[in-house]
């Protein structure tokens, strides 16, 4: 069975495919290949809530995460002056610094625009 790919709107995985359509039974979406490629090329990077995010934005953890070696990040903290990185494999998109915890990477669906 082919791996098709996530919804881009909402994030589900019980996508279907339709003809050349992916198809997300969660929130109705509809999109073709082409448009999650053309997404993926652009390097748009999105927040927790599927707002773009943007170097230089402020954003705040949405939930704790722990920290390796430097305890748990708390949900609430303020991040100024992300960097995003595209491409990233690992999913860790957002360079930063923080205080307390140093230069970092944090994932961008745990972090929202504010
Ligand atoms: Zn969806």
């Amino acid at each position: 069975m082919a791996n098709l790919p996530n919804c881009p709107k909402c994030g589900d995985e019980y996508t279907y495919e339709d003809g050349h359509m992916f198809i997300c039974p969660m929130c109705g979406n509809e999109w073709t290949a082409a448009d999650a490629q053309a997404a993926a090329e652009a390097g748009i990077i999105r927040d927790a809530n599927g707002n773009e995010l943007a170097d230089g934005d402020t954003v705040v953890v949405v939930k704790d995460l722990k920290v390796k070696g430097a305890g748990i990040l708390k949900q609430g903290t303020r991040v100024k002056n992300i960097r995003l990185i595209t491409g990233a494999s690992d999913g860790h998109d957002i360079d930063c610094k923080i205080d307390g915890f140093g230069a970092m990477a944090l994932k961008s669906e745990m972090v929202k625009k504010i």
